[in-house]
Order: structure tokens, then sequence, then C-alpha cells
């Protein structure tokens, strides 16, 4: 009998996952779910993750090394960051549009809509920011009785406890040096940043330092290093290849976690989580889905002709699948790697540079869903941005998407930064907070997909692309 693809398998779990979830939670039995269902999901994160960040360090070490010469090392470093800055303007500048010519935040009702806007006045004044009108309904009697009753008005409907320890972070942000995020990459005790997940960037300037100088000692003694540092690649690929033979176990009780969570007691509760963000979280969901089905193969087909459409997508499905239910990017970089280099034939020398350096910094769906919240809450609060604040969060989006951890929900966090950058409100965070979980699955699987694309791309044009049509992904996580 011919063997179910992977990435099928993952999609059952998923499906099973979330029947699972609605089913315990119409039964009351979510906390069982929550307690003997989701830690599984939780060790197969930590179990990715416990991979992947070796993964990159040893991965970079060895595509550097391998790569045998200074000079192109520097041509291709330059093209991979180049492709993938433009990859995520592009992506910023999408939801730009989309968020612009939907207008989620205006089909909020209007009276929420005035009591926000008057919530935003206070909280600018306190702040010392210039709040910018012309709208009509500032004339609106409805609204100068709204002033009178200032004292009455909570500032908005936000559970303080949830950003509390995100507005700290904000603030330590606020008066740092400009040069500050180069200061925090380099790192200055690099066993510090191994054992901190989130100092990705840290390990990828470790690693290319460490591979550059690898390239310039006497061969015969870096030849011993290159060999071990190879070997100890097969293992930790070997890791991923017998994690994945779980994946759909593992998978099925992430989403059986997520929805419980969730839903808790009370299915109805997801309904009503999402119908007052709907509008907003269809605008992410198109300008994402646009990403994934049409512009990202259109890049592809530009720049390389041999992979087809349905071809691509087969060979990079089950790390899309694997994106999906973990929502890192992180976790899901070793399946990256063997995708793409198993079903597309790129070169370990390209992908073993690019794609840990793109799963840290090159964040497209991260970015999109960022410029999308920024003015969906601006336009849910009445604040008008110029053209000048909108260019401003192209620059802060793309800053704030490189320098999001590749895991749950670094993306809003994040989006603090964003906001403080045009004088809004970063507790806003807290109106979209619940819906971000969704949301963060559907963007990581874009972050990733970039990732993949760019690969290919630079691949490619190093004639480092050896494409021979995609074999059935299973094939990709066979023991043998
Ligand atoms: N979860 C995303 C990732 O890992 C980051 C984010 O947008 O929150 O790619």
């Amino acid at each position: 009998m011919k063997k179910l693809a992977l990435h099928w398998k993952i999609i059952i779990g998923m499906i099973l996952g979330i029947v699972w979830a609605l089913l315990s939670s119409t039964l009351g039995w979510s906390a069982f779910t929550i307690n003997w269902i989701d830690p599984f999901g939780t060790i197969f994160i930590n179990l990715l993750k416990l991979i992947a960040v070796p993964l990159v360090l040893f991965s970079i070490i060895g595509g550097v090394a391998n790569i045998g010469d200074p000079s192109s090392l520097g041509r291709m470093g330059g093209k991979t960051l180049g492709i993938y800055l433009l990859t995520t303007v592009m992506a910023i500048s999408l939801g730009l549009v989309l968020v612009n010519t939907i207008q989620p935040g205006r089909l909020i009702d209007y009276d929420t809509r005035l009591d926000n806007r008057l919530s935003y006045e206070i909280w600018a004044a306190s702040e010392g920011h210039e709040v910018k009108d012309g709208h009509s309904y500032l004339n609106d009697p409805a609204y100068a009785e709204r002033v009178k009753k200032v004292s009455a008005l909570s500032t908005a409907k936000i559970d303080a406890s949830i950003v509390s320890d995100k507005l700290a972070k904000a603030e330590n942000q606020q008066n740092v040096s400009p040069l500050q995020p180069l200061i925090d990459i380099v790192p200055e005790n690099f066993f510090a940043s191994l054992s901190n997940n989130g100092l990705m960037l840290q390990i990828i300037f470790f690693a290319l330092f460490f591979g550059v100088c690898l390239l310039y000692i006497p061969n015969e003694k870096a030849q011993p290093v290159l060999k071990l540092v190879d070997g100890i690649n097969e293992v930790f690929l070997k890791m991923v290849d017998l994690v994945m033979q779980a994946a759909p176990f593992f998978v099925f009780a992430l989403l059986a976690g997520v929805v419980s969570k969730m839903a808790g007691d009370d299915v109805g509760k997801v309904v009503e989580i999402f119908k007052g963000l709907s509008w907003y979280s269809l605008t992410v969901l198109v300008g994402l889905l646009l990403m994934i089905f049409v512009i990202y193969p259109t890049i592809l087909k530009l720049f390389v002709k041999k992979i087809s459409y349905i071809g691509f997508f087969k060979a990079v499905s089950p790390a899309q699948t694997l994106a999906f239910s973990t929502s890192s990017s992180a976790a899901t970089l070793p399946v990256t790697m063997e995708c793409v280099e198993q079903n597309l034939g790129v070169n370990k020398k390209i992908s073993s540079f690019v794609l840990p350096i793109g799963a840290t910094v090159n964040m497209d769906g991260t970015s999109l869903y960022q410029a999308v919240a920024v003015i969906f809450l601006a336009q849910m609060h009445m604040a008008n941005l110029s053209l000048e604040q909108q260019l401003i969060i192209v620059v802060t989006t793309t800053l704030a998407s490189i320098g999001s951890a590749a895991v749950p929900s670094a993306g809003l966090v994040m989006l603090i930064v964003v906001l403080n950058s045009v004088g809004l409100n970063p507790v806003w965070i807290a109106i979209i907070f619940p819906v971000d979980r969704i949301l963060d699955m559907f963007r990581t699987v874009v972050n990733v997909t970039g990732d993949t694309v760019v690969c290919s791309i630079i691949a490619d044009g190093e004639n480092m692309l050896d494409y021979k049509g995609t074999k059935n992904p299973t094939e990709t996580f066979d023991l043998d």
C-alpha cells in the first residue's frame, strides 16, 4: 500500500486535535486536555528547539567553511540579506495596501471608537504626544458629552495584567542608544547566548565569525574541525528524522491544547473571541494567503524557472504544516532544511548558510501582520496617521520583524516597538491578543515559506540547485 505523505499525516493530526478540543470542551473535559494532552505538544516544541539551537550554530559554521572562499561568501551573504530585505518590504507594503483599503478598524461600531478616541487623547496628553485631529466626528455632540464624563471612563477594556510585563519591556527600550540593536548582536559570553533561546542573532554572529576564521587557518588544522562539525550536523538531522516519526501525534496534542485553552469549557467562546476582531483577522489572513499562494510562487517563477507551482508546495509542505502547528520558525528549521535539500535539491552549502539566518531575520509574515495590526489599532482609535508615520512604520516593522525571536507570539511583543515609534499606546496590543495565536500559525507559515523561496533563488544563482522534480515527501523523513 502506498504510504501516506507526512504532511497529510500532520494535517490529519491537526484536524483530530481540533475535533478533540471542541468535543472535550463541550463535555467539560478541557482541564483534562490541558493537563494530560497539551504537555505532549510542549514536549514536541521543546524537542525541535533543542535541535534547532545547536543546528543553527554548527550548520552556519559548516556552511561558511564549506563555501571555501571568503569572496564568494561575501557575495552570497550580500545577496541573501538583500533579497530577504526586499521580500520583507514587499510584505509590509502589501499589508499597508490591504489595511488602508479594507479599513478593518473603521468597521468597529462608532460608539466604541468614540470611547477609544477619547482614551487615546487622554493617554497621549499624559505622555506628551501630539494627537492629530481633523476627524469630523470630533465635532459630534456625542463626543463632547463623553469629554464631560471623562473621569468616569476607563482608558480601555483591557486586562492590564496581560500587558504589564510587556509594557515594562517597552519602557526599557525607550532610553537606549539607536545602536543598541547592533550591540545586542555581539555577545560578551557566548555560553550565555546559547543558554537563552532568544539570542539567536548572537549565535549567528558567533557562527559566522568562527566559520570565517576557520577559512583562514592552515588546511591541516581546519580539516579535522570541519569533519567534526559535519558529523555533528548529521547527528542533528538524524534526530529530526526520529522526532518527525511521531510528529502527527505531537501535532494532535499541540492543536488540542491550543484550542482547549481558547475555548475552556465553552465552545461558543471561540466564536465570541473572533467576532469583534473578524475584519482585522480577515485582513491579516488575506495578506498572508496572498504571500503564500501568489507572491512567493510568482517570485520563484521569475527567478527559478525549473520548479513548478505544485512541485514547490509538495516539496515544502512538511515544513509548512509544521510551522502552522508549532508557530515557531526556529522549531521548524531542521525540517525546513531537510525539505529544501532533499525535495528541492538545494546544495547543503547554500541551505546551511541561508536558512538558519532566514529563520531568525526573515519574517515576512510577521512584518505584514505588524503593519496591519498597527494601522488597525490606529483606525479603531480614530488616530489619523500621516504618510510620514506610515513610512516610519515600514522601517520599524522591518526592524521589529528582524528582531522578533522565531518563537510563538514574538511578533506580538515586538509590536510594542512599532506602536511606540509612531506615538501610539503600546497597551493596545492587549486588544488583538485573543486572536494572536491563530494568526501566529499563519504568519509562521509565511515566514518559513519565504525562507525556502529565497534559499532556492540563491542556490539557483550559484548553480547549486539540482531540482529533479519533487519526490514523495514521506521519503524525506524515512529512517534508513
Ligand atoms: N511565531 C513567529 C515565528 O516563529 C514569530 C511571530 O510572528 O510571532 O516565525
